[in-house]
């Protein structure tokens, strides 16, 4: 889907805004069970489009002498990333040189820019707003409040129509897309070197900028398989890759293209916060996921290494944790068709549909075992199980009194269904419904 940014200096309502942009969303779609909410990354749906938010302001220093050092990596980031981008000023500061200098790079850039100026809560205020057409960023501003919404609409309704028509490449249907991702270090290249054969930094050179992600088709080992590619204009980046926190963000692209993840972590080093962020972001997304703990020549392995390692891994990822893990190397290519197999096993069991009969006879059964606890005096009764006829595996349990059934067995339920189907590496949904 297509990427919209919001960009600005600090306090001038950006999270308030980016969190009216999702929260609308949020009703609509059920979060995945266990995921909790990035305060940086949503969906938001507009006019039947739907697209991802990123506040980029969440990912640098917040504070007020935030420097023009990192405002700048902030907005170059987001004119990487995105295909849009919202610059935010606040009505109330007037224009400021954080201001002034955000707007000196926009004014180049050739995605479409929308000037958005927050705490525009009254009439007085439409007229301060159009103060900051001297920014010189076209001719519309957008004056919105944040606090309210008022002139959220018409700024919406111009932004999706400012999407670029995405050019799709001729992408197969039924043949999986694989994505690598992973803080950078962790030896994703290595890996897709290793697994293809291909030193994909000579293979990447591409003119012009629509093309984000790159599907590349290849057919080895047995497996036909496109690998989602967005490392292409990393290499002209102006941001550097060693600033982790942006590793995250550059995730999001490839990560939305894919069916599976297969995200990387350097084994040296351990699971750390923002390997758990890409995971999460992987899950949020909906996407199978395969976990790579690379770099296993490096570790000095005893009997428990594997096991020890698998716990901490748990332990962080929780409580998804029905995640296949590989312990490999791209170096001595240790297990990396088995990385590869494990892949389009995940992506098969994200295919799958379970027989209604089948899965009503095991649900049922375990619904009887262990029947959701009455509430307020009321039984509640589970009558019939189907898999919905989603993209991604969702099931919908028909009961008598469905809003009566809490988390902990939505959850039951959820682990049920693990344990008698393979699920391995994918987000499922559980809802209950009215009968
Ligand atoms: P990327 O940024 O994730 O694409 O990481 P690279 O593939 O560029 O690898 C980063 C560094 O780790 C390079 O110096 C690689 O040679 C090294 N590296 C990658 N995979 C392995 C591995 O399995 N074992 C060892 N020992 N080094 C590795």
């Amino acid at each position: 889907s297509n990427i919209v940014a919001i960009v600005g200096r600090p306090n001038v309502g950006k999270s308030t805004f980016f969190n009216r942009l999702v929260e609308s969303r949020q009703a609509i779609v059920n979060e995945t069970a266990g995921v909790t909410r990035d305060r940086n990354y949503g969906k938001s749906l507009w006019n039947g489009k739907e697209f991802s938010v990123i506040d980029t302001g969440g990912y640098v220093v917040n504070s007020d002498d935030v420097f023009e050092g990192e405002i700048r990596k902030q907005v170059a980031l987001a004119i990487e990333e995105a295909d849009v981008i919202m610059f935010v000023v606040d009505v109330e500061g007037g224009i400021t040189d954080l201001d002034q200098a955000v707007s000196n790079i926009l004014r180049r850039v050739e995605k479409p820019v929308f000037l958005v100026v927050n705490k525009v809560d009254n009439n007085q205020r439409v007229m301060e707003a159009n103060e900051f057409y001297a920014l010189g960023l076209g001719d519309k501003l957008y004056p919105i409040s944040g606090m309210n919404g008022s002139g959220t609409g018409d700024l919406l309704d111009d932004v999706v129509a400012a999407f670029p028509k995405i050019e799709r490449e001729e992408v197969e249907e039924g043949i999986p897309r694989f994505a690598v991702v992973g803080r950078p270090n962790v030896g994703k290249s290595s890996f897709i070197n290793a697994l293809t054969g291909v030193d994909r930094n000579i293979v990447t050179d591409i003119a012009g900028t629509t093309r984000d992600a790159i599907n590349t088709r290849y057919n080895k080992y047995g497996h036909d398989f496109y690998l989602v590619d967005t490392a292409g204009l990393r290499k002209k980046a102006k941001v550097r890759e060693d600033v982790e926190f942006y590793s995250v963000l550059r995730s999001v692209r490839a990560i939305e293209e894919a069916d599976v993840c297969l995200v990387m972590i350097d084994a040296t080093r351990g699971v750390e916060a923002q390997d758990v962020n890409i995971f999460n972001l992987a899950l949020r997304n909906k996407k199978g996921v395969v976990l790579l703990v690379n770099k296993w020549d490096l570790m000095e392995k005893d009997n428990y290494s594997v096991k020890q390692f698998t716990e901490t891994i748990h332990e962080r990822i929780a409580p998804f944790t029905d995640v296949p893990i590989i312990f490999m190397s791209a170096m001595t290519k240790q297990r990396i068709f088995k990385a590869l197999e494990v892949a389009v096993e995940v992506y098969q069991n994200k295919s799958q549909r379970v027989k209604t009969s089948t899965l009503n006879e095991v649900l049922l059964a375990a619904v009887e075992k262990y029947p959701p606890p009455a509430l307020k005096g009321k039984f509640i009764k589970i009558k019939y199980v189907t898999q919905l006829p989603s993209p991604t595996p969702s099931f919908a349990l028909f009961a008598n009194l469905p809003q009566y059934i809490k988390d902990p067995y939505k959850r039951y339920i959820e682990n049920q269904i693990r344990e008698n189907f393979n699920f391995s590496g994918v987000p499922i949904q559980v809802f209950f419904r009215k009968k």
